[in-house]
């Protein structure tokens, strides 16, 4: 049996069925015109169904796990809040009809439970990319196993992103899936079919297409306007929303992904990046922050000693943080 083999199974088939609720949710919001794409409840429901069901399933199978989440229950279990944490419920139950109210407030809530990051955890974002969510866009359902700070495995759900961008027939929903030491790989949501990926080999920077955000607030488009102008790129920026980015650069769409963070002592939490990293270094990429340090994933909820991240497909890395030195400087 290969190292990671049940950890890889149980995270996948906990992606798979949150991105089923969480698929559900963003359908309704976009079919039924009931709630207001201002109305913060869609995401709030979709992001507790989502972790608990993603929760509930690695218990299962890893007893003792540390799990790290975005979301805790406490907001659920007031009384204001009982007809969130009725739609929860029913959601949840919806695909997974042998959890119960208890076990499934106990679900998120253990996501916040005590941890050490020096050692194995795993951390989940149930809903990375909210805007794109409520945009009717691209988000991810990101699931990473940690350990000594450095992401082994990472199962990414991308229920909107095209299956072949090559290919419209083919349909969208994927799934990227990293092992360390096996390689990274895609399969379409609803089939166990799994294919290799692998980044780019392009080596001649001014040939690479770069990818980053649509929310203009979550890094600087100047500055990685600023990059592509430098490395002579002619292609216009991919702009999406999610960790969808991480598997774009895995899968050879795009060649990089840029996110210069602007503000003074922005630190990503975990769960923003791990799964991705796991997915991008196994296709044969690179990810580290501007000043080419690897993430450190074992100091916290947060990616404390990181700051702003830069992920290529590796053989064009070095020639990225060197244009990313040459704007830093005046
Ligand atoms: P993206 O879809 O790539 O733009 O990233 C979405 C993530 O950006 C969310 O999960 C947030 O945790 C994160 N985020 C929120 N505010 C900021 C900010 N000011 N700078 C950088 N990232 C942010
Ligand atoms: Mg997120």
């Amino acid at each position: 049996m290969k190292r990671y083999e049940r950890e890889r199974q149980a995270a996948i088939e906990a992606v798979i069925a949150a991105c089923r609720l969480c698929s559900a949710v963003q359908h309704r919001l976009a079919d039924e015109h009931k709630m207001s794409k201002t109305d913060t409840s869609p995401v709030t429901v979709a992001d507790f169904g989502s972790q608990a069901l993603i929760i509930s399933h690695l218990r299962k199978v890893f007893a003792a796990d540390p799990m790290v989440g975005e979301e805790e229950a406490a907001m659920l279990r007031t009384p204001e809040q009982q007809a969130l944490k009725n739609e929860v419920i029913r959601l949840v139950r919806d695909i997974d009809p042998s959890m119960d109210e208890t076990q499934i407030l106990a679900m998120i809530d253990e996501g916040v439970g005590p941890c050490d990051f020096t050692q194995r955890y795993w951390t989940l974002d149930p809903i990375d990319g909210t805007k794109g969510f409520l945009r009717g866009e691209q988000y991810a359902v990101a699931l990473a196993l940690i350990e000594q700070g450095e992401p082994v495995l990472g199962v990414l759900g991308c229920p909107n992103l095209a299956v072949d961008p090559n290919d419209p027939t083919k349909g969208q929903g994927v799934l990227f899936i990293g092992v360390k030491g096996e390689g990274a790989f895609l399969r379409p949501l609803n089939q166990a079919q799994e294919t290799r990926i692998h980044a780019s080999i392009q080596t001649d920077a001014s040939r690479t297409r770069i990818c980053d955000s649509v929310e203009k607030e979550h890094s600087s488009h100047s500055d990685h306007a600023r990059i592509a102008e430098l490395l002579g790129m002619t292609t216009p920026s991919y702009r999406l929303d999610s960790q969808a980015k991480y598997g774009v650069v895995a899968r050879g769409e795009a060649d990089i992904y840029l996110r210069i963070i602007k503000k003074p002592n922005y630190h990503s939490c975990i769960w923003d990046h791990a799964a991705g990293v796991a997915v991008v270094k196994e296709a044969g990429g690179e990810v580290t922050d501007a000043f080419g340090h690897p993430l450190d994933f074992s100091v916290g909820r947060r990616l404390l000693k990181n700051s702003s991240i830069i992920v290529t497909n590796g053989a064009i890395h070095a020639a990225v943080l060197r244009a990313i030195r040459q704007i830093a400087t005046p």
